[in-house]
């Protein structure tokens, strides 16, 4: 009566637990796109996502810094002031000007150096007396340059 009982009850065990252990092949075969979804686009597409993640943080990032508009002339070892050509400077002031300014804060007109033979003029004339060079500086609101020649070397630039 108790052995009855006890195998009674391993079959209905038995038959409880197939339901689980059983696969179900028809409705596995309808995940399929799911399965498919889940463990082959879904790892495809984590991994573009964190090439791509990897990439936006790896990437070289161009500097850029805003040059000063108005600013105090380096001073070269000998003490004297360095100025760029190609801008406005008051050599009084040892103050570089902003593109586009003839005057100075005092009143007093700038002069630019030539970019092509170093002459010194007044910014009011537009061509070099001495070499010819013709330009013109264009009021600008803000100049960009860059912080650091871009990755791969100044040549690449
Ligand atoms: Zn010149």
């Amino acid at each position: 009566m108790i052995l009855q009982a006890l195998d009674q009850f391993w079959t209905n065990l038995l038959a409880f637990s197939a339901t689980f252990v059983t696969p179900d092949w028809g409705a596995l075969i309808g995940l399929l796109p799911i399965m498919l979804l889940v463990f082959v686009v879904g790892p495809i597409l984590t991994i573009l996502v964190l090439a791509w993640v990897g990439y936006e943080f790896r990437k070289p990032r161009t500097k850029r810094v805003f040059a000063p508009a108005r600013r105090a002339a380096p001073i070269d070892d000998l003490g004297n002031a360095v100025y760029p050509s190609g801008e406005p400077y008051s050599p009084s002031e040892g103050v570089i000007y902003e593109p586009g300014t003839i005057r100075a804060a005092t009143g007093e007109g700038l002069v630019v150096a030539c970019p092509k033979c170093g002459l010194v003029r007044s910014v009011l004339l537009d061509t070099c007396g001495n070499c010819g060079l013709s330009f013109t500086l264009k009021p600008i609101t803000r100049s960009l340059r860059q912080a650091a020649p871009p990755p791969g070397g100044a040549a690449a630039a």
